[in-house]
């Protein structure tokens, strides 16, 4: 055999480079759902049934090409981790070079070295050119910058593309307008919101759902709603759902929360975004084209854009710049454990019970509730960085390394001391009031700093800011927090330290 052709759960690209030059009569395509995987990240059910559903479904695109395909199921031996099956297949079939697009995962890239070099076989890591900035040159833009900001990175891709571009100058005359993206719902809630394209499970998926129950049966999370795009038609469906009814206010409710509301006017996208059914140049321009057509406004699709080429961009150069010491990043040095409740959503905390509850359901949450709920509370709470991190990995269904480890060390944790962010993102309960109606019948009073019945969330964000007065006064993007923390007269200090201390030494009951 020349070349085999190793396809990764999350690289399901039609035009990947992994193809290029394919040659069905020396080469062979090798996909594998590892078991050790489903063991190595406690992975949420249905996080695991799309992965293994959508590969499945790109097999069989591959196969209808008339290419040869070895697909190694979660039911075939050898079982174990996947570069151990990696490295039997390498035995098995002795290919001259091991062909595969560049993962997305760092610890993979060095595991697959190793594995070819055991087995005599040469490694060829072709360009992902899913993304729209390359790995190389990201490296070459963040080198011009002591401190990398997204703002920044942002316009240079919208100059280097053109995308929502005059000439030289940004369409509408402003680089974003983030200010008209941060609306809540007022007392009366969002009313009724356009409904999202479902996809049933077809007898693809319940296969898989079959075989995950099998292997996995104390794996998190529920399948009985699963309705996640698991085809290139799907996702495609998907996309033109959102552009047509939801981009439209997706802007100016980016931030805003409501119970039993878990997607409210967000794209869906992210999970076949990641899997690569989807471009997101082709991602853009439906946003686009639903800005020439008058069906969305300028700040909505502005928003939205910039997610895509700007943040998850953004979100990926950051992580193989930053990697290995990302994984290991602990700034604040938390070392407390991950209450078990994360597991479970049963806490009296209703912000983190819906955001977790919708999560463990749907394997879901939207941005603000990945940041500024469950992130939020595990900066404040000071819960161990690695802890946090696997969480995330292990409920989202578009949970892939590179994209959640920023995000979580990075951003939601600040643990690796503000490399891409200007300040860490804590609030109090009080933000969560403002955007959500998560606190309205909450066992606690976000308004309450100490007292039976204080917002926990409320009472550590004062002891956060009490105890990183030094750091957070010195700088000038929370200077005003430790300003209005100094308003504090000793005794209210001296009770917010109590409280907290009696708090973080009873997570598990809150
Ligand atoms: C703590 C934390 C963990 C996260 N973990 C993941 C993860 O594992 N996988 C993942 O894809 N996203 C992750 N995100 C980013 C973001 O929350 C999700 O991409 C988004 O919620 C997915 O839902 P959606 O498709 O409805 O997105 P929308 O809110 O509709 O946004 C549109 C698209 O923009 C992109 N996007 C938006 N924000 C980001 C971001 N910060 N980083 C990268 N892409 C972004 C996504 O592709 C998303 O589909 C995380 C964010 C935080 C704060
Ligand atoms: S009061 Fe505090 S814990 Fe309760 S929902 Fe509001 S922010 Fe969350």
């Amino acid at each position: 055999m020349r070349n085999l052709v190793l396809v990764l759960g999350d690289q399901l690209d039609d035009h990947s480079s992994a193809f290029d030059g394919f040659d069905p009569a020396q080469d062979c395509i090798l996909m594998v759902e590892a078991r050790g995987e489903g063991e190595r990240v406690w992975s949420h059910k249905a996080r695991t049934v799309l992965f293994l559903s959508a590969m499945r479904h790109f097999a069989e695109r591959l196969r209808a090409r008339g290419w040869p395909v070895t697909y190694h199921t979660l039911d075939d031996v050898p079982q174990g981790g996947l570069v151990e099956v990696i490295a039997h297949y390498l035995g098995d079939c002795r290919p001259e070079t091991l062909v595969l697009v560049e993962p997305g995962e760092y610890w993979l890239e060095g595991a697959l070295r190793e594995a070819t070099a055991a087995a005599g076989c040469r490694l060829e890591l072709r360009l992902d050119t899913h993304f729209i900035v390359s790995r190389a040159d990201f490296m070459r833009w963040a080198k011009g910058y002591k401190q990398l900001r997204m703002e920044f990175f942002y316009r240079h891709v919208r100059q280097q593309t053109g995308i929502l571009m005059d000439g030289k100058e940004p369409v509408g005359g402003a680089w974003n307008f983030d200010a008209e993206n941060r609306a809540n719902f007022g007392k009366k809630g969002p009313g009724l919101v356009p409904a999202h394209a479902g996809f049933a499970p077809d007898a693809t998926t319940r296969a898989v759902m079959a075989a995950v129950k099998r292997h996995f049966p104390d794996n998190p999370g529920a399948l009985d709603d699963f309705d996640w795009p698991v085809t290139r038609e799907q996702a495609l469906a998907a996309l033109q759902d959102f552009v047509e009814h939801r981009l439209e206010l997706f802007g100016r409710y980016q931030d805003a929360m409501w119970t039993a509301q878990p997607f409210l006017y967000h794209a869906r996208l992210s999970a076949a975004l990641n899997l690569k059914l989807l471009d997101p140049r082709e991602v853009v321009d439906a946003a686009l084209v639903s800005l020439q057509a008058g069906r969305a406004g300028l700040a909505s699709v502005e928003g939205f854009v910039r997610q895509i080429i700007g943040w998850r961009e953004f979100i990926r150069g950051v992580y193989w710049l930053e990697m290995p010491g990302m994984a290991e990043a602990n700034h604040f040095g938390h070392t407390r454990g991950l209450p078990r409740w994360f597991w479970t959503g049963q806490t009296h905390m209703a912000c983190q019970r819906a955001a977790i509850g919708q999560t463990l359901c749907h394997g879901y949450a939207h941005h603000i509730q990945r940041l500024m709920v469950t992130g939020l509370f595990g900066l404040l709470a000071e819960i161990d960085p690695r802890q946090v991190a696997h969480w995330y990995l292990a409920v989202y269904v578009d949970a892939v390394e590179w994209v959640e480890l920023p995000n979580v060390a990075g951003m939601a944790l600040y643990a690796n001391g503000g490399r891409f962010t200007s300040k860490p993102y804590a609030a109090s309960g009080a933000y969560i009031q403002r955007m959500s109606n998560y606190c309205t019948g909450c066992h606690y009073d976000p308004g309450k700093k100490t007292g039976e019945d204080a917002c926990p969330l409320t009472t550590l964000y004062w002891h956060f800011l009490d105890r990183h007065e030094a750091e957070l006064g010195g700088s000038p993007r929370t200077a005003l927090m430790v300003k209005n923390l100094q308003r504090l007269s000793a005794e209210e200090r001296a009770a917010v330290r109590a409280r907290a201390e009696d708090l973080l030494g009873r997570l598990e009951q809150l």
